[in-house]
């Protein structure tokens, strides 16, 4: 708006049409003096956000959508309803306490990054795209908008979560990234202490990342998957540049706000992670990190042209328990939405998946 001439607190009216009211065209904007409005049309400016253009149903109610921004790439997004006062999506426990009796919903959305991603760990289907391109800050917002919209989703009432760990890297695209997160706290009105991040390790991205404002930081999962370097570089070839250590010394940068713990995820690749060896390993690494952490553990979900194995169930229960026998606590993610691919790894852009 101050690029336009205008003087500045018209953009906070643009904002509360355009993230409140939730407006559709330029028109609806009837806090903008008429002229204006004509004057910005005829610029080319044009109102709207990225649209669900498909939906995949889950018998489990998980809903997956293929999500398409202006020129027409897509992204998925994923809703998962939590009816059974489990697990949030997110893995932490359930939060019943915080029900008010007008909750309606209790949802996690779960957004992308980018189109793709370039990071290319190997039991990853995303990873098979490459990196198309990164998505703007209002592509990133406008999917929990657009999800909002459909299931009518009201801010205050119900209560959603959401994680950025649908496909790509968030903290390669991090500007876009945190430019929603402020975007989706300031003018949606949503919690960063209901968001989560999660990243494969990118260092400068976390450090980055430690220095950004509690009001405006989300919680930050590290995608941990392999108990050394060893195992991990052969997994996801990023930690060759950045190593396990070096992860760990970034992430202690984050000034944690009282109770806030660190999330590590783990995939259990059958015969290749889920050892008890590898549990105990897993465990003395997080202790030695002297976080205050917790451990997601996410049975593989397997994709097409991925030679890897889903996890025995008690290889899995072994493991968990293991990790919370060594204090550390653990949470198995229960896969959601399998049979329409959109669980953990499975959001490749296809329609036939
Ligand atoms: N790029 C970010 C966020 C998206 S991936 C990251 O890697 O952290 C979100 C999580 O899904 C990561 O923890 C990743 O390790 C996990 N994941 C990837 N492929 C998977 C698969 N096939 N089965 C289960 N989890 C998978
Ligand atoms: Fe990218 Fe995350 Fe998949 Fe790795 S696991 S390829 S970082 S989306």
């Amino acid at each position: 708006m101050v690029e336009a001439g205008e003087p500045a607190w018209r953009g906070k009216q643009l904002a509360e049409a355009l993230y409140r009211q939730r407006v559709t065209g330029l028109d609806e904007i009837t806090t903008l003096p008429k002229p204006l409005r004509a004057r910005l049309g005829a610029e080319g400016w044009r109102v709207g956000g990225p649209k669900i253009v498909q939906v995949f149903q889950s018998k489990d109610g998980t809903e997956r959508y293929l999500v398409q921004g202006d020129d027409g790439q897509t992204v998925e997004a994923v809703w998962m309803p939590e009816g059974d006062g489990g697990e949030s999506g997110d893995g932490s426990d359930g939060e019943a306490a915080e029900e008010t009796p007008q909750t309606r919903l209790r949802a996690t959305i779960c957004v992308s990054s980018q189109v793709g991603c370039a990071v290319n760990c190997q039991f990853c289907l995303t990873a098979k795209l490459g990196l198309q391109r990164n998505l703007t800050a209002g592509e990133i917002a406008g999917q929990v908008l657009a999800v909002f919209e459909r299931h009518g989703v009201q801010v205050g009432r119900d209560r959603v979560n959401l994680v950025f760990m649908g496909m790509g890297e968030p903290f390669l695209n991090y500007d876009s990234f945190m430019a929603a997160v402020r975007l989706l706290v300031t003018e949606v009105g949503l919690s960063p202490q209901r968001m989560t991040v999660s990243t494969s390790g990118i260092v400068p991205g976390i450090e980055r990342f430690a220095q950004e404002p509690n009001e405006f930081r989300p919680k930050l999962a590290i995608s941990l998957n392999a108990p050394n370097d060893k195992v991990r570089t052969e997994l996801m070839p990023i930690n060759s540049k950045w190593p396990i250590e070096a992860v760990v010394d970034a992430v202690r940068q984050v000034k944690l706000r009282p109770r806030e713990r660190i999330t590590f995820e783990y995939v259990l690749l059958g015969g290749v992670t889920d050892q008890p060896a590898h549990a105990r390993e897993v465990a003395r690494l997080v202790r030695r990190t002297g976080l205050p952490a917790k451990v997601n553990l996410i049975a593989w979900n397997p994709g097409p042209g991925i030679a890897y194995s889903t996890p025995k169930f008690d290889a899995v229960e072994a493991f968990r328990a293991t990790l919370v026998g060594s204090g550390i606590p653990a949470y198995l993610r229960r896969p959601r939405g399998l049979d329409i691919f959109a669980a953990c790894g499975q959001l490749k852009r296809t329609v036939e998946g």
